[in-house]
Parts: structure tokens; sequence; C-alpha cells
């Protein structure tokens, strides 16, 4: 019977629905009901799926081709009889696994953590009050209130629809919004038809609407089609594939290598045995271990880097693509500037005042401009233009902490404030006047407008404010200051607005009109023929760290571009403000500062040809920032955008990097973002870029030193069998060296601070590959290194009469101590250790330190000699290995030394051209 019921929502009419839920359209839930509700119903999540068990997912790390080999050799290898050597690859494999499986734990954790951030919230009235609550925390009969850019937190009976629109393609794949409403629609009515039923996970993209929760949870549509979702994202990047697709070839390319190596041994007459043994140790020695390991670490650390300074990663190949970012498109309110609005001047009946105080206290002064204290109230058109900002209003000002704090837009909770500041109180005025119909500010209008009753007069008035151009255009009168009607004079009203926009005030303009009509509801039709009432302006003023981190930005030739649906002046203003037009740089430029009108006529192309040079965009419309994207994105730039609202979202997926507002921005745009930063701070755009920069270097850090040693060892095996001599190098010995550098070496350059000239250096270009022609010459040159150095010292010690489990302790020391100078070496990979400063990464010392440690147990611990058999050496060995390690230290700090002075000239050759191109 419940099911029944359940499925027949939409086939009830609105009131019987509400009944049915035994709740209350106006009032809601009350308290007790909605815990009782809790508890029996569960929270509103649809149970994520745990994935594979603990076990079995480390089961799976040996599914790899890498482990198959060495396992395989293993086996071989145990059926030779070499128990020990059997049991120390096993030992690897087991090592590899472990790692694998802790990496895999973690980086789970931090996307979980991610998940978790990201929380909806959901509007809903319970006791009478309208409250924000978290969406998880929903039950069936909650009364639900929903607006353009929410998702829809559960599945709900609508009761009321406003144009209201919902895109249902997360759920039926059809991209067209759908029009919803509240009437009864036929039993039979299929699930994509019923008009009148929203569902959990779709999204609305128009209009409002006021809906009963009927299901939550598991008991949703989408719950039903997914019983479980599995959110276990993996770390996946272009990059990660990339070093995947790169392992896997090399694996082959080594593979044929050693069974060359085995057959050329045979041939020339040598034991099948040793041969096998050979080609063991040339795979176990070529193949690069730690590298996937290592690589997805890397990207983890990254992530978490950039959620501690307040940008979370939502898709992870942004965490790759941050570090090339050419250009930042930002929006002004909010993420350039504080977003904490105060009135500073009122223009209304010919008059201008100014307002004191900072903050939203609704209390301070009023004065008109030659300081006479004047009443504010007794100027008909001020006192309108006040009431106008008042009832022309969603926001409220709430006290909390004994701070004056806005619920809802910076904008209106200005308003609020300054007429408080003349007398006039927001309560008082709401419940004089009560709201008969409003429609709400949308960027795209640029005006808000409400339908009031006017206490006992039968009559009913409309409010307006919004955007100066856009309200003078609807105006036909304007209002004197003893209340008469006057001519319009528009010119003076731009005028006077374009004073206060140059000052870098946002101003808004208000208009009102008797409403004949006897109908209680407006439309956008309705507001012709309007009464000019006055202007305000705010200050908003810019962020101090936006400031800088615009500085940041343009010296690392990533190019910032302002955003914003304010006036070109105002913007004009604020960007000189905030330094976008290069004032403290060597080569300041004049701000160009187009509008959407301005660029309306433009075709794609034309846009293509000037958008380079434009900084500011003004009365920006969502479709011009598209058009932008696509224009930069011509130009081979690589782009992040940022965005809250609806219209935003096509942008935002456009961008390379789509950044969306934490706290005010819209579900709509997050979801369609690559970033959400939980403080709006264009400061966070531009640590996400520097972090994005650091995992970059720190990959390519870790690649150029892991490398050379593997190739090392496949040179030193290859050179063996090539030239007949016994082998310098074990496989047990290789993978001792492979497993214990990899650990505690290679992985603490994942904690290398970032370099000190990270922003000071142009964007990486994501065409050029990791590996540049000058850093595989280093690591070939190092790996020659490490097969002159591991061989000569093998061939020295033979030849002094060592046995050969002497000389082959000698060059797997060398191998290590390479390993642990050229470590320093690629801390940076251009500038020298002592430039970045001896004790900058303590991870390091630590590494070596037992690094160490475990290198002189490997040569003097007795059980270690018998399992990886070697053997203890002494002084005369000692001294030609430390050598050996200074030497490649003094060979590569040259060969950087030589690349930065070349690559000094490169940049002043670079920089001529582009100053020269700039003029
Ligand atoms: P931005 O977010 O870039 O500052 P908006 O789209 O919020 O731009 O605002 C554009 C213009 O719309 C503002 O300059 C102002 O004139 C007007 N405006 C802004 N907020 C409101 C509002 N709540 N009600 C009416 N008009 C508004
Ligand atoms: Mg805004």
């Amino acid at each position: 019977m419940e099911t029944l019921i359940e499925r027949l929502w939409h086939h009830t009419p609105a009131g019987d629905v509400v009944g049915l839920l035994a709740t209350d359209l106006q009032k809601g839930l009350d308290r007790f009901e909605v815990e009782a509700r809790q508890r029996h119903f569960g929270p509103n999540a649809i149970p994520v799926q745990s994935g594979p068990g603990a076990v079995a997912r480390f089961l799976l790390q040996f599914h790899q081709p890498l482990l198959y080999i060495l396992m395989a050799a293993a086996v071989i290898t145990a059926f030779l009889g070499e128990w020990v050597d059997a049991s120390v690859i096993f030992g690897v494999v087991l090592v590899n696994a472990t790692i694998g499986f802790l990496q895999e734990s973690k980086a789970a954790k931090a996307l979980e953590a991610l998940a978790r951030t990201t929380l909806t919230e959901a509007r809903v009235v319970r006791s009478g009050e309208t409250r924000n609550v978290p969406s998880t925390e929903l039950v069936p009969g909650d009364i639900l209130l929903l607006q353009s850019g929410d998702k829809v937190p559960a599945d709900l009976r609508v009761l009321r629809a406003r144009d209201l629109q919902i895109d249902e393609s997360a759920l039926t794949g059809e991209s067209v919004p759908v029009e919803k409403m509240a009437t009864e629609l036929q039993r039979e009515t299929a699930l994509a038809e019923r008009r009148n039923m929203l569902y959990a996970s779709t999204l609305a993209t128009y209009g409002q609407g006021r809906g009963v929760v009927v299901a939550i949870g598991a008991k949703t549509e989408v719950g039903r089609i997914s019983e479980l979702i599995s959110t276990a994202d993996v770390l996946e990047t272009p990059l990660t594939r990339k070093i995947a697709k790169f392992s896997r070839w090399l694996l082959v390319v080594i593979l044929v290598l050693a069974a060359v190596t085995f057959a050329v041994g045979v041939w020339r007459g040598q034991a099948k045995f040793e041969m096998f043994m050979a080609a063991v140790a040339l795979a176990v020695g070529a193949i690069p271990e730690g590298l996937p390991a290592a690589v997805t670490i890397t990207l983890a650390i990254g992530v978490s880097r950039m959620a501690r300074r307040r940008a979370i990663i939502r898709k992870l190949p942004a965490v790759e693509t941050l570090g090339s970012t050419t250009v930042i498109c930002s929006d002004k309110t909010g993420t350039l500037t504080v977003n904490q609005m105060t009135v500073r001047e009122i223009w209304a009946g010919e008059q201008a005042f100014k307002a004191s105080g900072t903050g939203y206290e609704p209390s301070g002064e009023i004065n008109t401009s030659n300081d006479e204290a004047s009443e504010v109230l007794s100027n008909v058109a001020a006192h309108q233009s006040l009431l106008a900002g008042l009832l022309c209003n969603d926001s409220q000002l709430v006290e909390a902490e004994s701070r004056w704090q806005v619920q809802g837009d910076p904008t209106e909770g200005a308003l609020i404030a300054v007429a408080g500041k003349a007398g006039l109180n927001a309560k008082q005025i709401s419940e004089q006047f009560t709201r008969l119909d409003s429609i709400p500010f949308e960027s795209q209008h640029q005006y808000m407008a409400s339908l009031h009753s006017m206490g006992s007069d039968p009559s009913k008035q409309i409010y307006v404010k919004g955007a100066v151009e856009v309200v003078i255009s609807k105006c036909a009168f304007a209002l004197g200051a003893s209340g008469e009607p006057q001519p319009l004079n528009a010119n003076a009203i731009t005028q006077q607005m374009a004073a206060m926009a140059a000052e870098g005030l946002r101003v808004l303009a208000f208009a009102s009109k008797q409403f004949a009509s006897n109908r209680n509801a407006i439309t956008h039709a309705d507001l012709g023929d309007l009464v000019f009432l006055g202007l305000m302006g705010m200050i908003d003023p810019p962020r101090t760290e936006a400031v800088a981190a615009i500085k940041a930005c343009q010296t690392a030739g990533v190019r910032v571009k302002m955003i914003t649906g304010d006036h070109a002046r105002t913007a004009q203003a604020i960007a000189q403000q905030l330094g976008l037009d290069g004032a403290d740089l060597s080569e300041p430029h004049t701000l160009v500062v187009k509008t959407s009108h301005d660029l309306a006529e433009t075709t794609d192309q034309q846009l293509i040809e000037i958008v380079e040079e434009v900084a500011v965009f003004a009365r920006a419309t969502p479709e011009l920032k598209l058009r932008l994207v696509r224009a930069l994105q011509a130009h081979g730039h690589i782009v992040a955008m940022t965005g809250d609202g609806v219209n935003d979202a096509p942008a935002l997926k456009q961008a390379d990097i789509g950044v969306a507002m934490g706290i005010g921005g819209t579900e709509v745009a997050k979801e369609a973002a690559d970033m959400v930063l939980t403080d709006e701070n264009f400061a966070s755009i531009e640590a996400a870029v520097e972090e994005g920069r650091s995992v970059f270097d720190n990959l390519t850090k870790f690649i150029v030193w892991t490398l050379p040693t593997n190739m090392g060892e496949g040179f030193v095996i290859l050179a063996a069998i090539l030239i007949g001599v016994t082998l310098p190098i074990l496989p047990v010995q290789i993978l001792w060296i492979n497993m214990t550098t990899a650990v505690l070496l290679g992985l603490m350059l994942a904690f290398e601070t970032k370099e000190p000239d990270i922003m000071r250096r142009p964007p990486r270009d994501p065409s050029v590959p990791i590996l540049t022609g000058e850093l595989i010459g280093r690591i070939l040159l190092v790996s020659l290194v490490m097969l002159v150095g591991a061989f000569g010292s093998f061939e020295w010690a033979l030849g002094r009469g060592y046995s050969d489990a002497v000389a082959r302790t000698v060059s797997v020391n060398v191998f290590v101590i390479v390993e642990l100078f050229y470590l320093f070496t690629c801390r940076s990979l251009t500038k020298s250790m002592f430039e970045l400063g001896l004790l900058t990464n303590r991870w390091i010392g630590v590494g070596v330190a037992v690094m160490v440690t475990l290198q002189l147990a490997f040569t003097y611990a007795p059980i270690l000699n018998r399992i990886f058999h070697s053997a203890p050496i002494g002084w005369d060995a000692w001294w030609r290995i430390l050598l050996t390690g200074l030497a490649t230290y003094a060979i590569v700090g040259f060969e950087k030394w030589v690349r930065r002075r070349r690559q000094s000239k490169g940049i002043e050759r670079a920089e001529a051209t582009t100053s020269k191109r700039a003029r």
C-alpha cells in the first residue's frame, strides 16, 4: 500500500499530498516531528558502495604486468633452487603491493574528504521559518523552497512553481530543461513526463518553486536506479595515463632486451642458468618500479595542499592543468573585492547625500554634500529610494556575535543598512507593505522588482531596483524632492552615475509605479512607464590579498582579466585600484574596458583579434564569458574562468579550469566546475596555480632522478653480457637498490618546497613533454656515470684480487652513493643546492641518514651479507665510491650551470621580443 501511494504522488492533488504526508503547506513540519521522522527514515543519502573490501583491494595490487614478471622470475628462481633470491623477489613484490595499497587508501581518503566538503544545502520551511539545512537532514513531508541554480535534494511533489525549469539530464539523459507545474496528472503518466514531480540529483536551471519531499535517500528515483553508487574515484589524470602507457611500452622494450641478453649469452656459450639470472636482473633493474606510486603520491599531495589553500579540486586533471594556466578570468564582486558593500552616496530629487559608517550596522549619519545636517527623509524622492531599497529586497541583516551580517546578497544588505541610518526599520516597513509578488534579481536582467499592497490603502505599488541604464530605460518620469512628478532627465542621471562610478562605486537606480491592475502578480511586461526615484552608490573595496595575487600572476606570466556585471566606469576604477593596469610593474598599460554591449556586434573572429588586449569586461553576460573562453583558447591559452550562476555553467565547462564559488555559488555552477573556492578569494586561484606548478616540478624531479638508475643498471648488465664478463650486480642487489632508494630518497622529493622563482617563470607549455631534450640528456649523462662508475669499480676490485661478493658490494655502493648525490642536484631542475638552501627539505636529511645506515648494514651485517650476497669492503673502496658520488654532483652541477647561463641569455632575448610586441 505504501509503495502504491509513493508511486502515485503525481496523480494526487497537491493539497492531498500535503495532507497525506501530515505536514503543513505554510509552516512545514515542526522540530519534534522532524526529529522523529529522521529517526524513522534515516539520513537522506544514497548508500555509498564501500567498494571491494580491504583484502580484495590488497590482492588487486598484484594485478599488474610488472609484478607478474617479478613473480614469474621468483617462481623460476625458486625452481632453480635459489631460495634466498626467490624470497627477496617475493619480498619486493609484497613491499610494492603494500605501498600501492597504502597509497590508494590515502588517495581514497583524500577524495572522500573532498566529497564531504561539497555537501549541498537545502532551503526548508520548518516551524514556520525558512532555513538552510544540510540536504542529508531532509525528511518526507519537509516543505522545500527551490530556485534556479539549486540541486534537487530529494524527490518532491511540486506545490507551486514559478517558471520553474529543471534539467533532468542526470536522470533521463534529456538535456533540454523541463518546465514544472503543480497540477495533478493522469495516473499512467510516464516518469519522464511527470511535470509535477521533481527528482533528486536533477538541477533547477530557472525560476522558483515550492515542493514537498515525498521520498529520500535510497527511496528516490535515482536511489532506485543506482541502488548503490560508487563515489570512489580513482586518482587518474592525463599524466598518470601517459605514464601508465609509457610504463607498458617500457616493459615490452625491457622484456625484448632481456630475451636478447639471454639469447646472446647462451649463444656465446655461457651457462643457461646464469644467463637467465642476468635477464631477470636486467628486467628488475630497468623497470622503474616506484614511478606509478610516486606520480600518484605527488598528485595526492598536490590536491591536499590546494585544499589547505582553499581550492577544492573536483576534477583531478585540474591539478595538472593549473600549472599551465596562462589566463585567469575572474569575477569582480566578492572574488577580487571583499563583497562588503556600504552605501556612500545617495542622489535623489536633485540633491546629493553622503552616508557615513562602515559594515552593515544600520546606524550612522546621512548628510547633504555641503555638510548641512539635513533630514534625508524630508526629500520625498530620497525617502522613496530608501523605501524601494528596503522593499525590493530578498536579504536580511542579522546581528550575530555583536557584528552585523548579511543573510543574502551584500548589495541588498547595504540598502537595508543605509535605510536604517535614515531611521527606517526594515522589519516594520515590510510588515506595513505586504509583498504580493516579486521578480528576483537575475544577472541577465540586471534588476529586481516587487509588488506591494500599501497598508490600508487599496492601491498597489511596484518597486524596481537595478542597473542604472536598464532602470532608466523603463522610466517615463522622475520624482522631485517634494514629491511632484517631473520630466525625466536621463542625461543628468547618467552624468551623476558616471561621477559615482568613476570613484569605484557600484551604482543602483530605483524606480516605482502604481499598479492599477487587479492582478496580484507581476511580469517583466508590467515594468514600463516607471517613475525614477534616485541613485545610490556603494563601495566594495578591493581585497588586499587580491592586489598581491594579481601582481604575482603578472610576474608569473599569467594574465588576469576582470569580468563583472557592474558598469564599465565602476569596473575600470576598481581594476585600477587592483593594479590590473600593471601600474606597479615596469610596463604599465592603459586598461582596455569593453562591455557586452560593445562586443555584441563583433564576430567570434573579431573577438579573437581583440581579446588579448582587453583587461576588463563590464556588464558582462554569461554568453560573453563563453565566447571569451573560446576566443582565448583560440590563441592557445589555458584559461581559468570563475562563475557562480546557472548561466555560467557552459563557460565553466568550456574553460580549462572552471572555478566555482563555494559559498554563494549555485549547485549548477559547482557541478560544472573543476575547482571550487571555499573562500571565493582570487588569491586562492593564484595559490592553486602555484601549487599546480609545484606538483609538476616535483613529478619531473622524481622522474629525472629515478630513470638514470634504471638505465644505469640496465646498461651495466647489458655491457657485462655483451663483453662476456661476470655480472657486476645481481638481481637481488638491484631489487635492494631500487626499493630502498625509491622510498628513502626519491619520495622525499615530493616534500620539496616550492622553488622561490616558481611564480617568476612563464607557465608551462602543456604541449611540451615532461622530459625535454635537456632532461633526457641529463638522464643519459647520469646513467653513463653510473655505468662507468659501477663497472669500473667492479673491475678494479676484481683486479685487486677481491672476491666477486666484495666487488659487487662495491658496485652496489657506487649506485646508491651516486643516486644519493644526484638526489641533491635533483632538488631543483635548474638551481644548485646552495641557492635552494641546504636545510629547506628536512625529509631529505632523514631519508639520507636512514639510507646510509641501511647501506652500512648491507655491507657489514652478516645476515644481509648472506641474503644479498654482499661482503664487507675496506677504505680503499670507500673513498673511490665517495669520489664517484662527488664527481656526479660536480658533473651535473656543471651541466646545470652551462644551461642556466644559456637560458638566462635566452630569457633576455625572449623578454626583448615580448616587450617589443607589447609596444
Ligand atoms: P557582479 O556580480 O559582477 O558585481 P552583478 O550581475 O551582481 O555583477 O550586478 C550587475 C548589476 O546589476 C550591478 O551593477 C547592479 O546595478 C545590479 N544589481 C546587482 N545586484 C542587484 C540586486 N540584488 N538587485 C537589483 N540589481 C542588482
Ligand atoms: Mg553579483
